[in-house]
């Protein structure tokens, strides 16, 4: 007999079937272009991938069993430049998540400038599971099967969820075994060793502050007096509380796949990062400070503050809670946090959404930094680094929000019109070949 659990699992996937994450990015494609005036012909090339290859990964256990899981690594544009971005290992990942996660790296590198098209990896696994060897293990293989496809001229992996520098790590020794040569500019967000760039691991958070405190000061709102909640603990939403806190904001909410809390008088940030750096799957369960209490996935999204910053997955903010948003601005730091209906309700509620492709661009353009450090053989300082995300960042924003004001439209919608109409120009300047 099927318990209760399942009951309500059934329940909720009749009630809320999983929003497939590329009918989702094609939606917004199709808003954009109303927007534009690309022909017909070159529409088509936008609105699917160059390539896809999926690739089995079998592993053998330290038990001594064998385990296959599937991989993915999807080259959407190659327009503009080499394609480029991370890989995910998740229990969710699926073809379609990884086609959109690449179609939007192909209009985010557009909208920041950057000589890039769009790619994006995966492997559908629950990294939780596995041990460091077995991760090792699944990593080298998975490489080995996406080798022909990657290089530092072709599609440059990066880190993405749950994916870190030891991973990337991984892929440029096993890449330069099998090649017979180094080559260290086949991935980037490595260990600073192996030739990453300083700066890189906190860029993306790096960038979203860049733009929260942009739109902030547009909006008249007072970065000392703001009141932020940051759903997803990782890489991107630690990093953002931490430094919008050091600007003197109020980080009231965070949370992440194990819990969630709420501290009206502000987190101390630092103490919450040494928290999750040891804590069992640097994970937020069990963290407890003085005035804290628990809270839900939704309460956070409900939360009375000034800005929400969705740092996890994508379709968090849906149809079915987007009217609840209390927040007066949302800067999305991961990639496709808000379903198109959701954006919808949250324009009736005058709600200003930061979309991911300018607001998490950081990650990216510092990737970039990166890679002609490694091609160049030269490693530059910290600091030249940030000083250049900043003015990169603050570029696109000035953009985004120049078009968003001229025409009256979101700045999704400029941003996206931006960038899908330099890949549309770039596949116009180079015809079609045959
Ligand atoms: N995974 C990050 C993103 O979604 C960074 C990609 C990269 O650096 O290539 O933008």
């Amino acid at each position: 007999m099927a318990t209760r659990d399942t009951m309500r699992a059934v329940r909720e996937q009749i009630v809320k079937p999983r929003i497939n994450p590329f009918e989702m990015m094609l939606h917004q494609l199709d808003l954009a272009r109303a927007h534009t005036n690309i022909p017909g012909g070159i529409w088509e090339i936008l609105c699917r991938p160059e390539r896809a290859l999926e690739v089995s990964v079998p592993i053998t256990r330290d038990d001594g069993e064998i385990e296959v899981f599937t991989g993915y690594r999807v080259q959407y544009s190659s327009a503009r430049g080499p394609c480029k971005g991370g890989i995910r290992y998740h229990p969710g990942v699926t073809l379609d998540e990884v086609k959109a996660l690449a179609g939007w790296m192909a209009w985010k590198c557009a909208l920041v400038n950057i000589p890039y098209g769009g790619g994006k990896g995966g492997i559908a696994c629950d990294p939780t599971r596995l041990s460091e060897r077995e991760l090792e293990r699944m990593t080298r293989c998975y490489t080995a099967r996406i080798l022909p496809l990657i290089g530092p001229k072709q599609d440059i992996p990066a880190p993405d969820v749950n994916t870190n520098a030891s991973i990337m790590n991984w892929i440029v020794d096993t890449a330069s075994a099998l090649r017979g040569e180094a080559v260290p500019g086949i991935v980037t967000g490595k260990s600073i060793e192996l030739g990453g760039a300083l700066g890189r691991r906190e860029a993306t958070g790096r960038g979203v502050v860049f733009t929260a405190i942009g739109i902030l000061q547009r909006l008249g709102i007072d970065v000392t007096q703001a009141r932020i909640a940051v759903q997803g603990f990782g890489n991107v939403g630690s990093i953002a509380a931490q430094l919008l806190a050091k600007q003197g904001a109020k980080v009231v909410g965070i949370s992440d796949v194990s819990c969630g809390y709420y501290c009206p008088n502000g987190f101390d940030i630092d103490d919450v990062i040494r928290y999750v750096e040891t804590s069992p799957g640097h994970l937020l369960a069990g963290y407890s400070t003085p005035g804290m209490e628990e809270i839900t996935n939704d309460d956070l999204f409900t939360l009375d503050v000034d800005v929400l910053i969705p740092a996890a997955l994508e379709a968090q903010i849906t149809s079915r809670n987007a009217a609840n948003v209390q927040a007066k601005v949302i800067v999305e730091g991961a990639n496709g946090p808000t379903t198109p209906e959701a954006d919808l309700i949250l324009a009736e509620e005058e709600t200003v959404v930061v979309p991911d492709i300018l607001a998490n661009a950081g990650g990216v353009v510092c990737s970039y930094f990166e890679w002609v450090q490694n091609i160049q053989c030269f490693a530059w300082e910290e600091k030249e680094t940030n000083q250049r995300l900043g003015r990169v960042m603050q570029r696109a924003l000035t953009e985004v929000w120049d078009l968003s004001q001229e025409r009256q439209i979101s700045l999704r919608l400029a941003a996206f019109v931006l960038g899908v109409e330099r890949v549309a120009q770039a596949i116009r300047l180079r015809g079609v070949f045959l």
